[in-house]
């Protein structure tokens, strides 16, 4: 397996409207030098590169070089299923039993305050970005897990937990009025919100680059030297030339461990799938998001859009007996063949008011996410690498948990502070410990589904 991104990618709806910067290079050859170079320009790898100017506007200005292995935001971010949904209770659930409430509502805060800052950074920034922000409806599709997810919220509820108040619960009686999926068993609903996360991460690198900062599409980071010049500088090495550096941001996401591999078989390739489903007779909207869970661990996620098309991921109870269509895969340039009908009659079969809406899939397409075997991503000071930084391994579920994470990751580079002051949750940091552990949560949560998975 090669382990860098594949070359032709399967066409996203997100990226059917190109940016200037899609392809963008800003010289042929990349700087002898830089500040920073920032590896992967998804939503990650921008969020950094942004907080980086905005930290030191006014100051002297920082030479930021950003490095792409394919078009801008070609990854993950311009793949996904564009919801911005904070987990209140789900896997916060996961996260308290092994490692207490207090490190568990941290992350449901964290989470939670990226449907505010979004929302601000959407309204001051004047982004063109489809941002709508609503609530997201979990829908339980089978009693007795209901009513295993009811007593996890109650217990959470009873532990003090804050983000636990914020959730609304239909029972069984009211559910199937209020989500209008058929079959409802009971459903859980909070603040949350969607985007068109391609147009949010172009605005941000745009801004980068109008702001000085360098951007080399097509250009793979494809290695980092072991060991720092006499300077104190490290050597990141592309097709365009070498640049030294004395802080490398690792944004790679998947693709990590190609370029850092003690990253190995802690951050891993996880393909899914995604797909559009268009509307062809007049239909009564759907103006909130949902998942639809089918049993624990197997679940699918969708949002609906202004133009009444809905984007709809998941089928993993198509696919994930066969680990060869997901693990340790990178290629999203073909397609998961037995998910590929999944979609098919899909709002028809679930959803209320829908069966003479003659909704079909107008377009399907794949995606490689970075699973973490601890299911929390690594971030903060590469262990043993002074100036190298990771933001990666957002299990499926880097929307709430990404930006405020670069900006974070932008402060300890920039201004030096210590990841106790970053904003981010403890458990994100990234350790010698977590590195050296040989946990897999991901090949355990397909043989035990009650094992945490992605989080959507
Ligand atoms: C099908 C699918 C559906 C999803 N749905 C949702 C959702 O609805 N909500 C949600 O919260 N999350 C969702 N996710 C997960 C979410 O998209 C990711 O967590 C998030 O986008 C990760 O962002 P990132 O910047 O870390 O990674 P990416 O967006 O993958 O960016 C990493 C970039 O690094 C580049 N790169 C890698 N190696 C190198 C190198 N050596 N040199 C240069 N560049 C390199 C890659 O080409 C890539 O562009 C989904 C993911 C997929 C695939």
């Amino acid at each position: 397996m090669t382990p860098f991104p594949v070359p032709h990618a399967t066409a996203s709806w997100w990226r059917t409207q190109l940016h200037r910067l899609d392809d963008y290079v800003s010289s042929d050859r990349v700087p002898e030098e830089s500040d920073v170079v920032v590896i992967g320009a998804g939503i990650a790898g921008a969020s950094v590169a942004y907080h980086l100017h905005q930290q030191n506007k006014g100051q002297k200005r920082l030479r930021v070089t950003i490095l792409e292995a394919r078009q801008t935001c070609s990854g993950a971010t311009g793949r996904n299923g564009g919801h911005l949904k904070p987990d209140p209770y789900s896997s916060i659930g996961h996260i308290a039993a092994e490692h207490g409430m207090e490190a568990a509502a941290e992350v449901a805060e964290f989470e939670r305050a990226h449907v505010d800052a979004i929302t601000e950074l959407v309204r001051t920034e004047k982004i063109d970005c489809d941002f709508v922000l609503t609530k997201a409806i979990d829908v339980q599709l089978l009693p007795e897990e209901c009513r295993t997810a009811k007593a996890n919220f109650d217990s959470l509820a009873a532990a003090g937990v804050k983000s636990v108040g914020r959730v609304a619960f239909y029972g069984r009686d009211d559910a199937e009025e209020r989500c209008r999926v058929k079959g409802a068993q009971g459903c859980f609903t909070y603040k949350a919100g969607h985007i068109w996360p391609y147009k949010l991460v172009l605005h941000l690198l745009s801004h980068c680059v109008d702001q000085g900062a360098n951007l080399y599409t097509n250009t793979p980071a494809q290695s980092v030297s072991s060991e720092r010049d006499d300077y104190g500088r490290w050597t990141v090495t592309t097709p365009r030339g070498s640049i030294r550096t004395h802080h490398v941001v690792y944004a790679s996401n998947a693709y990590t461990p190609a370029i850092l591999p003690i990253y190995s078989g802690k951050i891993v390739p996880v393909r899914g799938v995604c797909c559009r489903i268009v509307p062809t007779r007049p239909v009564t909207r759907l103006t909130e998001t949902y998942t639809l869970r089918w049993a624990e661990g197997e679940f699918d996620y969708l949002i609906p859009r202004e133009d009444g098309s809905i984007i709809v991921g998941g089928a993993w109870n198509k696919y994930h007996q066969d680990k060869s269509n997901w693990y340790n895969v990178i290629n999203d340039d073909e397609m998961i063949e037995p998910a590929r009908e999944y979609f098919d009659q899909y709002m028809q079969r679930n959803f209320h008011g829908w069966e003479q809406s003659g909704a079909y899939v107008d377009q399907i397409w794949t995606g490689i996410m970075g699973y973490s075997a601890d299911s929390l991503p690594h971030i903060g000071q590469v262990p043993g690498r002074p100036g190298q930084f990771i933001i990666a391994g957002f299990t499926g579920h880097g929307m709430p948990q990404a930006y405020l994470s670069g900006k974070g990751v932008a402060a300890m580079v920039s201004e030096g502070i210590p990841f106790a002051e970053s904003g981010i949750p403890r458990l994100f940091e990234t350790t010698q410990a977590r590195i050296e552990h040989t946990r897999n949560d991901i090949l355990e949560s397909v043989q035990d589904l009650k094992q945490p998975r992605a989080k959507l």
